[in-house]
């Protein structure tokens, strides 16, 4: 059985207590192994390796750090098929869609912040005698350091991809790092740890802690030393954290859930927006944040659009992760698989119509080793009442629901009357309402005619409960960085 340690100061160790949570294969319901419960006297000892890492590390050319993460990213890509495998077995997720997405958008995090701290320039600028009162000639530069011990907190759903998309900004910037990967799927974090051996990282410059949320990330962010929290998770923890961090006056980047709309007009291509929906609604069994839950669709179109997705739906059989032709795996965990089941029974009973899915399925029509496993079918549903659980809440399951408009109005009425503001995907083939609407929903992020369309350089993140602040390109930069503006007169 793998018994996943904590890595601290360039070695595995035990969390000081010795106490280990399971390790469950959402796939079968059965231990694979165990991983380290820490507790806050394990983030101090990581705290204080990560302490006194940062000055060497902070000093070094960006050109030898860029070097070392270019270095990691490619023993990364080398061993992708052994990530794939671990991501596929700690999550449940497709061993395709791990092979496919989650190891080398881990590698090209990786490359992309390795390489953009070589290209990435301060501020300067002029300042004009009379500017302001009492202005003299000047020049302004504006410094960027980084900021010391950054705590990174990160979720199940895709493991290795979310923390590598803050480790590789933190450390390119000069930061040392504590990181804590969920403790439902540990395994990829700790396989990293030990590459960053063989890549030369330094010790103490990357430490993986792992545990449970409270116990362990809890104490990531209450630490006095840990001036920066990056956490990507529910919106509850992140509201908690939120509140910790503004009494200790950390920076915090707060990527939370999304209740996200897709809005399909009357003039849009409805066989490629059904299929984008397809994914959309899902992939990994519609555990990504960016997922569509609910589908807002033009009257005109509606039966299509309904018709459309289900067909596709019933088309998806849960099946064996591991297995290459499989493309709709299990739920993270049974807490997680009763969660989901429970807010479409809920609906259910309130009247809305489940059009398909809407269970778990039968051992029998599962592979004989998944039988165990957390599984519940594609699920589309429709006619529940608006201000409902499940047009509310966030599911994060393979669960839609669909709803029609008239007017454009109402559409984007409807895609705001929830307290998220993640993504929203709009289909039409009209630029001008495109725009129109781009611009009148109260998102972070909007997809035009496609979804999870990716550049790793643009601005990433929600507003309302969605979250705080944006990932991504220059907005990681200066977010691990601590701007000092020089005034020099002239
Ligand atoms: P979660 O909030 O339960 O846990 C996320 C991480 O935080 C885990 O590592 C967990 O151990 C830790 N944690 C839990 N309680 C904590 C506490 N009190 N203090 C510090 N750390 C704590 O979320 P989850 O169930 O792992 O992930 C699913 C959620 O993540 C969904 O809501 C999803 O929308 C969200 N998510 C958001 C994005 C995004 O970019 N906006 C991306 C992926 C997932």
């Amino acid at each position: 059985m793998d018994r996943v340690r904590n890595f601290i100061d360039g070695a595995f160790v035990e969390p000081l207590a010795g106490r280990y949570l399971p390790n469950i294969e959402p796939a079968t319901g059965r231990l694979i192994g165990e991983v380290a419960q820490s507790e806050a006297g394990d983030i101090d000892v990581a705290t204080r390796a990560a302490q006194r890492a940062f000055g060497a590390w902070a000093s070094r050319p960006a050109s030898e750090r860029s070097r070392l993460l270019l270095r990691l990213a490619d023993l990364l890509e080398r061993d992708l098929e052994a990530f794939a495998q671990a991501e596929s077995l700690d999550t449940g997720k497709p061993i395709s869609l791990a092979r496919a997405v989650d190891i080398p958008r881990s590698v090209a995090n990786l490359r992309f912040f390795g390489t953009s701290v070589l290209h990435t320039k301060s501020a300067m600028h002029e300042t004009d005698a009379g500017a302001t009162p009492g202005a003299a000639h000047a020049i302004n530069y504006t410094l960027r350091r980084p900021r010391g011990v950054a705590g990174l907190i990160s979720p199940w759903n895709l493991p290795l991809y979310l923390l590598t998309w803050k480790i590789a900004p933190a450390l390119a910037t000069g930061n040392t790092v504590l990181c804590k990967p969920s403790e439902i799927t540990p395994t990829t974090g700790a396989m990293l740890a030990r590459l960053s051996i063989e890549a030369g990282l330094p010790a103490g410059v990357l430490n993986v802690v792992h545990g449970a949320g409270e116990g362990a990330g809890g104490a990531i962010v209450k630490h006095a030393d840990i001036p920066t929290i990056s956490f990507t998770g529910s919106t509850a923890v992140g509201r908690w954290i939120a509140r910790e961090a503004g009494e200790r006056l950390k920076r915090v980047s707060l990527e939370l859930g999304g209740k996200n709309p897709m809005i399909i007009f009357d003039d849009a291509d409805v066989d490629d927006a059904v299929a984008t929906l397809a994914r959309a609604a899902f992939t990994n069994q519609g555990q990504v944040c960016l997922c569509a839950s609910r589908v807002l669709i033009h009257r005109k179109v509606f039966d299509r659009v309904r018709d459309g997705i289900v067909a596709r739906a019933m088309a998806l059989k849960p099946g064996d992760p591991s297995d290459p032709t499989c493309v709709f795996g299990a739920l993270s965990s049974a807490a997680h698989l009763s969660k989901v089941a429970g807010i479409v029974d809920r609906a259910r009973n309130q009247g809305a119509q489940i059009l398909c899915g809407g269970s778990v399925p039968a051992p029998s029509t599962l592979p004989k080793r998944c039988e165990g496993g957390f599984f519940y079918h594609p699920t589309v549903i429709t006619g529940a009442a608006h201000d409902c659980e499940l047009e509310q809440e966030e599911v994060f399951g393979p669960v839609i629901s669909l709803r029609s408009f008239d007017t454009d109005d109402e559409a984007i009425s409807l895609a705001n009357s929830t307290k998220y503001g993640l993504a929203t995907t709009i289909f039409t083939r009209d630029v001008s309402r495109a725009h129109a609407v781009a611009g009148a929903v109260d998102c972070g992020i909007v997809w035009i005619n496609c979804w999870m369309l990716r550049d790793l350089r643009t601005p990433f993140g929600g507003s309302r409960q969605s979250g705080v602040g944006r990932e991504g390109g220059s907005e990681a930069m200066r977010f691990f960085t601590e701007p000092k503006n020089v005034c020099v007169r002239v």
